[in-house]
């Protein structure tokens, strides 16, 4: 299993034992893990693998003790060669989709949750919980049901319906906090410190993001070991964009990866709520908070992204960009990926297409770029996002002749 050397501080790079600690006493940065690399891994080491989950990776993933993997079997999605939406945006030829939307309980979130509440396991904790737009209360609440472990959801009492009903049917609690994210994400950050509960994405967060490195190596393979020229990433706190960069970083340390220098890096976000691509577009180094997000996004809706910050600094080492799309853009990229590619996303999806349309139209993607837009969760999530340009059913009689006649 991955053997942690230490966590460090991303800001001062001051190095801690691994314990139940996510903020350097120093300077209050966010602590990241680092690992004692393998030397051994060559490509073949994985081809022969016959675990066909995110777990295939667990020489670089922080488990100690494989009896400590809480296991739904997430990851390792397909990466869909995306020819017909790529024909439909001016020839893109090497355009592919990682379809993250068909893990257990529909998102990416089983990525960074699954890894969370296995080392909440590990180090004996009581309780696991998360501050949730949605589809990480479902995530986290699955795993802890497999785990044997309660689970506590924080979340804004306005999210989607369906988003509650699947995680409270894996048996966890709903504190339902009247306000945004931002406010059930402080509520749960002090009453996780001080009930000794895992909050997977605060208190347990240098082990969460972990989880989403596995976009890279998945991709990383499934393109065998060729590095992509362009991601596109959708933005929400921006953990996930940060560990992508993380994973193929660890990928070239490990020498799985010859030259991760071409790799370029495009964040998305939805138009009512992108702090990052405002400050991006500012040439600024400061993300200024939105109040209020408004958008169909929910799973992006975060106004005061925690990795903001380092969000930017990775456009800046990866040559980036970042692009935010309308609503009406976000509802035209689901409709888009569902009819070209037959993949039905959540709008979070939605962002990632658009924003993906825009750099094509606006000629900063080139036709032969190798190209991954991650979709990260399923349609079945947030119906009601589109419920008003799908085509109105009008009943017909169960008659063959008149049925006959509407079909030319
Ligand atoms: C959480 C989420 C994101 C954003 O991830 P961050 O790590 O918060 O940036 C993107 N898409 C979906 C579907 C999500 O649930
Ligand atoms: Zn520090």
């Amino acid at each position: 299993m991955g053997i942690i050397r230490c966590l460090k501080c991303r800001e001062c790079n001051k190095e801690y034992e691994a314990q139940f600690r996510y903020i350097c006493e120093e300077c209050f940065g966010p602590l990241d893990v680092i690992y004692n690399l393998p030397t051994s891994l060559n490509k073949s080491t994985f081809a022969s693998r016959q675990t066909k989950n995110y777990w295939r990776y667990f020489e670089l993933l922080p488990i100690a003790d494989h009896n400590n993997i809480v296991n739904l079997d997430a990851g390792f999605t397909p990466l869909q060669h995306a020819d017909r939406i790529g024909t439909t945006l001016g020839g893109l030829r090497n355009l592919f989709i990682k379809n993250d939307s068909v893990n257990p309980t529909f998102s990416f979130k089983d990525r960074p949750a699954g890894i969370a509440v296995s080392r909440a396991k590990e180090i004996k904790l009581r309780a696991v919980g998360c501050a949730s737009t949605g589809n990480l209360a479902s995530a986290t609440a699955a795993h802890a049901a497999k785990a044997r472990l309660p689970c506590y959801i924080f979340a804004p009492s306005d999210i989607e319906k369906v988003k509650i009903s699947q995680a409270l049917s894996y048996g966890a609690e709903f504190v339902a906090v009247d306000g945004t994210y931002d406010d059930a994400n402080r509520v749960a950050s002090v009453v996780g410190d001080a009930k000794g509960i895992g909050i997977v994405n605060i208190n347990m967060r240098p082990f969460y993001v972990e989880g989403s490195k596995t976009l890279a190596y998945e991709v990383a393979e499934q393109l065998n070991w060729k590095v992509p020229d362009n991601l596109i990433i959708p933005v929400g706190s921006g953990a996930m964009l940060n560990a992508i960069c993380k994973g193929f970083e660890e990928l070239y340390d490990i020498g799985l990866l010859d030259d991760i220098s071409r790799l370029k890096i495009t964040a998305a976000q939805p138009h009512g709520c992108s702090p990052i691509v405002d400050a991006f577009k500012r040439r600024s180094d400061e993300v200024i908070p939105i109040e209020k997000p408004e958008t169909i996004a929910k799973s992006l809706a975060i106004g005061d992204p925690g990795d903001g910050r380092y969000v930017l600094k990775r456009l800046q080492q990866y040559k980036g960009s970042a692009e935010e799309a309308t609503d009406e853009e976000i509802v035209d990229g689901i409709m888009m990926l569902a009819k070209t590619e037959g993949i039905f996303t959540e709008p979070a999806g939605g962002v990632s297409i658009a924003v993906l349309r825009k750099m094509v139209e606006e000629g900063k993607i080139d036709k032969d770029e190798n190209v991954v837009c991650y979709i990260t969760g399923n349609g079945l999530k947030a119906t009601e996002a589109i419920v008003d340009v799908l085509p109105k059913l009008n009943a017909v009689k169960p008659d063959v002749r008149l049925v006959s006649a509407m079909i030319t």
